[in-house]
């Protein structure tokens, strides 16, 4: 039963949505393998998206190309069209606001819907409203979607991933009653937020399922992470715990997109002035490494770095503001500092500095695995980007570039030479 103060959240997801949309779009389409590639030119290119029936094949996103063509040689590759998924998921968003205001989006084809109002006015329950809603997407967009259904925004979260993904009708509901029963036997990789490399970690740490995250006190969650992660991880610990027993009271908020701090910065007021390069350099360095450690603790990765100077005379100060994108995503030290010496030295007037700052902005999950940061680059948020990296290029060049080289994280001098290769 619901308790009458708890809410109704729905986390609906698109299936398989890009290749959705294009079957959609090419209705001869319907009953062949189609693939969505990065740059459907190139064996090596990325699967952004396959079709249930592309996936029967073994075919899954994330794939080389090559590799699907070996699975299924009769597979059809379309080249992404960007602007009609965003067209799409608009279309799809606007029918959910015809449910309830509360229409949340949360990437290109995932949005929460807070129904909590609405199961009255319809008069029904929430899973019969899900199909309801569902019914009416496949009917108007021809795209499925699938309903996970909780309390809290998590839980619905992590329904729809772990169970409504599976379940034959495409709905499931995972009330705060079932977390224990339900979400906790589940191996610790299938939490939300969880990637290969916190898997290692709480793995390491004995815990290999959601329930000995949750079942672990907090405070000495904090400690295990402080052991392994310095003292800045009291955040992480306490987001993960949450989220393994599905405790979450944010609502439902009409046109954001996600959770993450806008920035993280650091400044200071120099003990005396500083006069030569190498002394600024210095003191550069010590604040990028102190942003940069922040950034991992929380577990973020910095697209662009922002540098703040200001130098004598004390009544009249002169100085700098500016910011640079960086080649690629990164919390590393090294190469932020790369970029913060850059900015400086291209800035400085000479000038005696008394005051510097470091902050760094764009900031994006760390734990995005390949397939994750494919679904983050197509976040609103960043569309503008993503567009104007398909008309220069033609194929998603931004897209496989960001990846691989965060995935093999090459030195941040051989960014041009792996750009070129895909040019
Ligand atoms: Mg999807």
């Amino acid at each position: 039963m619901r308790e009458k103060s708890e809410r109704t959240i729905y986390l609906s997801d698109c299936q398989s949505f890009y290749a959705s949309v294009e079957k959609a779009t090419h209705p001869g389409l319907d009953n062949l393998p189609v693939v969505v590639a990065g740059d459907p030119a190139r064996r090596s290119g990325i699967i952004l998206a396959a079709c249930p029936i592309a996936k029967s094949f073994g075919i899954s996103t994330a794939q080389r190309l090559g590799e699907a063509l070996q699975l299924c040689p009769d597979v059809i590759v379309m080249r992404p069209h960007m602007q009609r998924y965003i067209d799409v998921s608009l279309a799809i968003t606007d029918i959910y606001k015809e449910y309830t205001d509360l229409v949340e989006v949360f990437s290109i084809d995932e949005q929460f819907l807070d129904v909590t109002g609405s199961l009255n006015h319809f008069r029904c329950t929430s899973e019969e409203l899900a199909s309801m809603i569902q019914k009416k997407v496949a009917a108007s967009m021809n795209v499925r979607i699938r309903v996970g259904i909780g309390p809290t925004k998590i839980l619905a979260k992590q329904a729809t991933d772990n169970f409504a993904k599976k379940n034959p009708n495409g709905i499931f509901t995972l009330g705060k009653e079932d977390v224990e029963r339900v979400l906790w036997p589940l191996s610790v990789d299938k939490m939300y937020g969880v990637g290969s490399r916190m898997t290692r970690h709480f793995v390491a740490l004995g815990m290999t399922t959601i329930g000995h995250v949750a079942q672990t006190p907090l405070h000495l969650l904090k400690q295990k992470f402080r052991a392994r992660f310095g003292k800045q991880s009291d955040i992480q610990a306490e987001v993960m715990w949450r989220t393994a027993n599905g405790l979450d009271d944010s609502p439902v908020t009409p046109g954001t997109f996600n959770v993450a701090p806008k920035s993280i910065g650091h400044g200071m007021t120099l003990p005396r002035d500083y006069t030569t390069a190498e002394e600024v350099d210095i003191v550069l360095l010590e604040l990028t490494e102190e942003v940069c450690r922040d950034a991992r603790a929380k577990g973020y990765t910095s697209g662009t770095v922002h540098v703040f100077c200001m130098c004598s005379p004390y009544d009249a100060p002169t100085g700098f503001s500016q910011q640079r994108k960086m080649p690629f995503a990164t919390n590393n030290t090294l190469k932020v500092f790369k970029s913060v010496r850059e900015i400086f030295h291209r800035n400085w007037n000479g000038h005696p500095v008394r005051k510097v700052g470091v902050t760094l902005g764009s900031l994006d999950d760390e734990e995005v695995t390949q397939l994750d940061l494919f679904e983050d680059v197509t976040k609103l948020r960043k569309l503008d980007s993503v567009l104007d990296g398909i008309k220069d290029r033609f194929g998603n060049t931004a897209i496989i570039r960001a990846s691989s080289l965060m995935k093999a994280g090459l030195a941040a001098d051989r960014a041009g030479k792996i750009g070129g290769h895909y040019k």
